[in-house]
């Protein structure tokens, strides 16, 4: 279970329409085509677009967010572990999650 930041948005951009937290926070997908919907995710110095996927789903190279409060990072390299899915992070090291385990993806800048 995740729980969402309030100044989150949410956003298809394959329907390209605007959606409730309701309509997506079970599976973090358009409840119409089913693909991943971007998420706004707004802090201090940060005004990005997101999507929320599994840690299975994560490929090397790509920017995660481990904490709402850190910087984007770059997955180095993943190492599979049954269950459990073991994450090389740049400037952290190795971060071990559970396969299923929604992880913040960085998509780019938003400006939906
Ligand atoms: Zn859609």
């Amino acid at each position: 279970m995740v729980l969402p930041h309030i100044t989150e948005e949410y956003f298809c951009n394959f329907c390209h329409q605007s959606l409730k937290m309701i309509d997506v926070d079970r599976t973090w997908t358009c409840p119409k085509c089913k693909n991943y919907i971007l998420i706004r995710i707004i802090t201090d110095n940060k005004n990005n677009a997101c999507t929320r996927v599994f840690a299975k789903d994560l490929k090397e190279d790509e920017y995660i967010l481990m904490d709402r409060n850190d910087d984007f990072r770059r997955i180095i390299r993943i190492i599979d572990l049954g269950d459990i899915i073991q994450l090389n992070i740049e400037g952290y090291g190795a971060w071990k999650v559970k396969k299923q385990k929604y992880i913040l993806k960085l998509e780019g800048r938003w400006y939906y």
